[in-house]
């Protein structure tokens, strides 16, 4: 998935907080009027600033609600339309609901209108806050938005509606479900550290599918934690770590759990750029260079000789062949210089 930029991420706090206040246990309502919510402002059927509450709406969040067999009662967006414009436990509300003098409402859940027509003679529209609905005009702004509730179904996993919900609308969900599947099956023959590889172009979205099957199934094994600086950001279900590539992909590195680390993006760029790998006891070694004015490994220098720390399943662990792969390019690299 691509990460929303920073501005966008600040931005969201709010918004991201209000989505893991909601309870789990409850119908993903909120979520998939949300995705419909996106999907009109991709087709330029609302105004990001004015989300008036139509029957475009209802029809395609009935829609969706059938095809991820969601039980509710038809034109049930009423319910999460206006609750999106409460408060929930300790969260924000997503947007702010209007009355036809464009005066806010305050509402709270007990207010909950009894149909949409009742919606409707109170609310004209919902407005998300102002530095959002801006956003919200940029196609990959809402891409993003898209993303983060995506990304909120997918830390649902044992919740069967929101992971329907996911397939009903995630086009991308089912060929990451599949990536997995392929991942984990490669990851349990015999480590084969070079694979071959189709010499197509691949669209960024295969990419992105297959990084997020990738980091679904190694990132979690590392307790969503870097293997070097054990450094573990969440924000719900936004993790800071990644998963890196032992081999390259480009030098035909197969994804495969035993080919992979979990890594800050600080350390995974340095081990992408060599300056640190691992030695045959899996301790960390940080490239033998004296600082300088242009050399500076002071920070990375802390974790030399530490261990990696170790996934479990320990079948997950990098394999040997890999390390050694990697480590082969810092030796060369470093005999060089
Ligand atoms: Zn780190």
């Amino acid at each position: 998935m691509e990460r929303p930029p920073r501005y966008v991420r600040s931005a969201l706090h709010a918004w991201i907080d209000a989505l893991h206040a909601e309870d789990r246990s409850r119908a993903a309502l909120k979520p998939a009027l949300l995705l419909v919510v996106l999907d009109l402002l991709d087709e330029g059927a609302l105004d990001p600033s004015r989300v008036v509450p139509d029957d475009r709406i209802v029809h395609d969040f009935d829609k969706l609600l059938k095809a991820a067999k969601i039980t509710a009662n038809p034109g049930a967006a009423w319910q999460p339309f206006f609750h999106l414009g409460t408060r929930s436990r300790n969260g924000a509300p997503f947007w702010t609901l209007h009355d036809a003098k464009g005066a806010a409402l305050t509402v709270t859940a007990a207010d909950v209108p009894r149909s949409w027509k009742a919606l409707r003679a109170q609310v004209a529209y919902a407005s998300f806050p102002p530095e959002l609905a801006a956003m919200l005009h940029a196609p990959e702004d809402r891409e993003a938005v898209r993303g983060l509730v995506y990304e909120w179904l997918e830390e649902r996993p044992t919740d069967a509606e929101s992971v329907r919900l996911l397939e009903a609308h995630d086009r991308d969900w089912l060929l990451v479900k599949r990536t997995m599947s392929q991942v984990r099956e490669r990851s349990e023959g015999p480590f084969v550290s070079q694979v071959e590889r189709p010499v197509v172009a691949v669209s960024d979205r295969i990419l992105r599918v297959r990084d997020r099957g990738f980091r679904l199934l190694v990132v979690p094994a590392y307790e969503h934690r870097c293997a070097v600086c054990t450094l573990r950001l969440r924000w719900g279900s936004k993790v800071e770590a990644e998963a890196a590539h032992i081999i390259p992909v480009d030098e035909n590195g197969p994804d495969d759990v035993r080919n992979a680390l979990s890594l800050c993006r600080t350390h995974h760029w340095a081990f992408d750029a060599h300056l640190w790998t691992v030695d045959a006891q899996r301790r960390i070694v940080v490239a033998p260079v004296s600082d300088g004015p242009e050399v500076d490994l002071v920070a990375l220098r802390t974790f030399h000789g530490n261990e990696l720390i170790a996934p479990a399943p320990r079948t997950y662990a990098p394999d040997p062949v890999a390390l050694a792969h990697h480590r082969a390019r810092f030796e060369a690299r470093f005999r060089a210089a």
